[in-house]
């Protein structure tokens, strides 16, 4: 779908009846939020994301193992009415209701929802930074492609970590004919219940993925062809994948903004903050926020976290 393009960068905020609601973030939490507040006729909606297009992130493994490129057009995911600005945010300026553009522009805003997401944490592993990849971004995903498609069918892979994000990696891999190694430094899948991680363990079996999993199976150090587990263990590796452990952006905690214990930023409705909590919970939160009894937009703090200081 054609869009109009992205309008000048400075703007005054509104002093009409419009509401100017700028998103930061166009991922799943920032483009459903932005959807769903063009329902409101006086609201005028702004998504701004450093890409031109929506990155599924929850397919970048297939962009690795090359069944999807992970890749849509905001065409067609964004709803008509919402402007996009490609550009990253810099600073955010709560108490000027202001956002600073890497482009050297800004955006005034009566209400700002943070929806930045998350990215690879850097490893404290030895080795790791330099030897493994990790594949929380597209740039990330796009880095290893090629490391993959060019190494040898036989070449060990080695995928640490068995989170969601590991063992979705480890079948993408494994079902490509790659002969895939998952170490997963504990219990695969800890956050499964038991049955089924029985069912995860043995959909990895019947495709050939070896599982190192259990005490001492925490990656101590990674090299160019090996990694090396706390129980002495060396296990050889051409090519490891990173997927233990994700760290969010600093943008609110530079910006003098509450955060929580992560770093990423809380909802307050004295700076009019609204924060995009990740594809699940923030359709119902915005729909709250629609509904009778939310209609105005500084309740929007309120709603999300009832517990959060505002
Ligand atoms: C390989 C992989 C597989 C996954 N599989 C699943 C799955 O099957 N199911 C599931 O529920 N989850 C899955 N996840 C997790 C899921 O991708 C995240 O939970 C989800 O992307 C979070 O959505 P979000 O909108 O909060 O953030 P994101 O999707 O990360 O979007 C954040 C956006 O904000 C932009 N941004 C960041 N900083 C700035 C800035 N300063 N200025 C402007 N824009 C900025 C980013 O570029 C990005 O476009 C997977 C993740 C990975 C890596």
């Amino acid at each position: 779908m054609a869009r109009p393009p992205p309008g000048p960068v400075t703007t005054a905020t509104t002093t009409t009846a419009t509401t100017e609601v700028l998103v930061i973030g166009g991922g799943y939490a920032g483009v459903m939020a932005a959807n769903r507040l063009t329902q409101r006729a006086d609201v005028s909606v702004t998504l701004i994301n450093p890409r031109p297009d929506f990155v599924d992130r929850i397919r970048l493994h297939q962009l690795v193992g090359g069944s999807h490129d992970a890749v849509v057009e905001y065409g067609e995911v964004l709803a008509g009415r919402v402007r996009l600005v490609v550009d990253t945010v810099t600073r955010i300026d709560a108490a000027a209701r202001r956002l600073n553009l890497a482009s050297g522009g800004s955006l005034g805003y009566d209400h700002l929802i943070y929806a930045v997401g998350n990215g690879s944490a850097e490893p404290e592993v030895p080795g790791a930074a330099e030897f493994a990849y990790p594949i929380a971004t597209l740039e990330e995903a796009q880095r290893l492609r090629p490391v993959v498609e060019t190494a040898p069918a036989s070449a060990p892979v080695t995928v640490v970590g068995a989170g969601p994000t590991g063992l979705e990696t480890a079948a993408e891999l494994a079902e490509e004919g790659r002969a895939v190694t998952l170490v997963c430094g504990g219990v695969l899948g800890p956050y499964l219940h038991p049955r089924g991680r029985r069912s995860v363990t043995g959909r990895l079996a019947s495709l050939g993925v070896t599982v190192v999993d259990g005490p001492g199976t925490s990656v101590t150090a990674v090299t160019a062809r090996s990694v090396r587990l706390a129980d002495g263990r060396e296990l050889p590796s051409d090519v490891t994948v990173w997927t233990a452990g994700f760290g969010v952006p600093d943008l609110a905690r530079r910006s003098g903004l509450s955060t929580g214990g992560g770093g990423g930023a809380l909802p307050s409705a004295r700076d009019r903050v609204c924060v995009g909590l990740g594809p699940g919970r923030w359709s119902d939160v915005v729909g709250r926020m629609l509904s009778a009894g939310y209609r105005r937009l500084d309740a929007v703090g309120v709603v999300l976290d009832p517990g959060s200081p505002h």
